[in-house]
């Protein structure tokens, strides 16, 4: 057993755009352009860039719940870019996604415990009264009670809908959760109430998340690691420690300079980015992040710099830095 529960290589997602008299392909949107990470067992990695970055539809490419253009994908040693539609479907229930939205993700017509049943019917798994046992059991994991598998979706606040949400991940046992910005739509004193339940089953049940989210004060609570993504690319992965003590690349410096900080005393420096992020389908030559950047260079607008290690396993894609 390798000690990597995820391997990525060269994810791409495109998006073709057509226009013209003929309605042709015209370009292409690259929301994912070669992304590359791996995920430790029981680790959880942090992705993290403005919206639009393309964090959400890496976590979305590496389940196949939409289809990468390119790339690999190693889940536990298994090429889950290669399986067929019904391999990928089993395959799902050792990797699991938790949504931003948990009201729009959960169907408002069926109560709690049909929610929660439904993965457990998909694959086979029990007889009726084994699954409403487990039912029972998930919602006691979560921190809600056993009598609110009576209620539907409306009847809960945002906070026990995203606990309810983590409940139907959680249902088929998986390995690995892909969660898509799952306490952004929380108000502030309820998402840490479901960032410590998450760190929680982390620890009780074994788990590996993918944790994706705009937010950097969020993901440095609940990362071990965390990648910064910009225009489709991720531009630095270190520790978190290091990342927060120690940010190399001119857009982390930037993102975190603009990050409350809980000492008054504290003095950072504000780093103010010129410009808004350019448009994925005519992303600027060489490092993608020139326009914006104030170290920007000739060798910059030109070449694409290396995603490399600069020591320590920590990775930059930047001209400023060599191994
Ligand atoms: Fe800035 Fe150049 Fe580094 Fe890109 S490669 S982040 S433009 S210094």
């Amino acid at each position: 057993m390798t000690e990597e529960l995820l391997v990525v290589k060269n994810l791409k997602k495109y998006y073709p755009i057509t226009g013209g008299i003929l309605g042709g392909e015209v370009g292409v949107v690259k929301a994912v352009d070669d992304v590359s990470f791996t995920v430790k067992r029981g680790e959880t990695l942090g992705l993290v860039g403005e919206s639009g970055c393309g964090k959400s539809t890496t976590g979305r490419s590496l389940l196949r719940l939409i289809e990468p253009t390119a790339g690999e994908v190693l889940f536990d040693g298994v090429n889950v870019t290669a399986l067929s539609a019904d391999e990928m479907r089993k395959m799902r229930r050792h990797m699991q996604i938790v949504f931003q939205d948990p009201f729009a993700s959960l169907n408002p017509r069926h109560n709690i415990e049909k929610i929660l049943e439904e993965p457990l019917i998909v694959h086979g798994i029990g007889t009726s009264a084994e699954r409403k046992r487990k039912v029972q059991e998930m919602l006691e994991v979560v921190g809600l009670s056993s009598y609110h598998a009576r209620r539907y979706p409306h009847q809960f606040s945002g906070g026990q809908r995203q606990r309810i949400g983590i409940a139907r991940a959680l249902m088929l046992n998986p390995k690995l959760i892909v969660a898509d910005e799952p306490v952004s739509a929380l108000d502030v004193s309820i998402q840490s109430q479901v960032l410590n339940l998450m760190q929680d089953l982390q620890r009780d049940l074994g788990l590996t998340y993918l944790f994706i989210a705009h937010d950097l004060s969020v993901v440095r609570h609940i990362s071990d690691r965390v990648g910064v993504m910009y225009l489709g690319r991720i531009v630095e992965l270190t520790t978190s420690t290091q990342l927060y003590s120690n940010p190399l690349h001119p857009y982390t410096k930037a993102l975190l300079s603009a990050v409350p900080t809980p000492d008054p005393d504290a003095v950072r420096e504000r780093v103010i980015l010129q410009g808004d992020v350019p448009s994925p389908a005519n992303p600027p030559s060489g490092c993608t992040f020139h326009t914006r950047c104030p170290h920007a260079t000739e060798e910059c607008r030109a070449v694409r710099p290396a995603f490399q290690d600069v020591g320590d396993g920590h990775f930059v894609a930047c001209h400023l830095y060599k191994p």
